[in-house]
């Protein structure tokens, strides 16, 4: 199985999905269009959110950073005057540190989360989606804003103009995702943002044409007219899409065959343009996660 992932709400699908699948059979193709440097180490939140996820690691209180961690070096950082744009606990500044000591002795993002991923004891397959440097940019009233300026720092609130990812025209997908695509027909879109985590990898080079001879499954991460959690309600309207759970399938109409939309999401089915299926979608535990990633399993033995 493989999973298109940003970092909160399909995390919490594959919390579930680990119940049916073995983890050696699970492989992820994770966002990185949200990566930036801070205090001079490589920060890849989706991509730490599922190492953690796999290594049972993950605080999923919160849906990012490790459980229990402390928070000492950010605060001397700091005091000594560093622009901590994240609130970074010390183990999880501790997978920084050797990701960017990997990569700063000529490792590739995919090859340092492959040997973080070993190094954690990890079975399933994560994989950065590409290995070029990509940032969001978001142009709001008050200036151009990184997506972790504009999402935490000023905590969503500036009006959105536009949305772009840069570096994104360049990029392709890695060998290993290329690899992984080529030995698997179903691919799920897990309840991510449309536009700053499942966006990016469907623009990679090639993948909407290798994407559209797949099976795939979305899940909608917008319920009625307003996403569960995040961002991207403001990010879509923003990109000149509907506010809904059928703006959700618009963004995927050149690869997906289901769509599966909330029970309680009163928009009508009719509107799609692919099957769209009602299922409870509000992952508020863990058998809720299992019995969403159940009924997904299903819908794929019927394409
Ligand atoms: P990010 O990388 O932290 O932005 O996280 P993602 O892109 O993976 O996920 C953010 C999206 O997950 C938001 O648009 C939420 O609406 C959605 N989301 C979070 N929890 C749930 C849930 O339990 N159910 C559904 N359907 N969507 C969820």
């Amino acid at each position: 199985m493989i999973v298109l992932s940003g970092g909160t709400g399909t995390p919490k699908l594959l919390q579930g999905l680990r119940r049916h699948v073995a983890d050696e059979e699970i492989t992820v193709i994770v966002n990185t269009a949200e990566d930036s440097e801070v205090s001079g180490n490589l920060v890849s939140p989706d991509v730490d959110t599922i190492l953690y996820l796999f290594s049972g690691q993950l605080d999923d209180a919160k849906w990012w950073g490790v459980k229990n961690d402390t928070f000492h070096t950010n605060q001397y950082l700091k005091k000594l005057g560093m622009n901590e744009k994240l609130l970074i606990g010390d183990a999880d500044r501790a997978t920084h540190i050797v990701r960017s000591d990997l990569m700063r002795k000529g490792a590739c993002l995919t090859q340092a989360t492959m040997q973080l991923s070993s190094m954690l004891g990890i079975e399933a397959r994560i994989l950065p989606m590409c290995d070029e440097k990509i940032d969001t940019v978001i142009d709001t009233p008050e200036g151009l804003m990184h997506f972790q300026d504009f999402w935490v720092g000023a905590r969503g609130e500036p009006e959105v103009r536009s949305i772009k990812i840069n570096g994104i025209e360049k990029a392709r997908p890695t060998q290993e995702v290329l690899e992984a695509l080529g030995s698997e027909d179903d691919v799920m879109i897990g309840p991510s943002n449309p536009i700053t985590s499942i966006g990016p990898i469907l623009a990679l080079k090639g993948m909407l044409r290798i994407l559209a001879k797949k099976k795939v499954i979305a899940i909608s991460p917008i319920i009625g007219d307003s996403p569960v959690s995040g961002p991207a309600g403001k990010l879509m309207q923003a990109s000149g899409f509907p506010v809904s759970s059928a703006g959700v399938a618009l963004c995927y109409k050149d690869v997906l065959d289901i769509m599966v939309i909330d029970q309680n999401d009163t928009v009508d089915e009719k509107i799609f343009p692919v099957t769209a299926v009602r299922f409870d979608t509000m992952m508020t535990s863990l058998e809720k996660s299992e019995a969403l990633a159940e009924h997904v399993l299903d819908l794929f033995r019927d394409i």
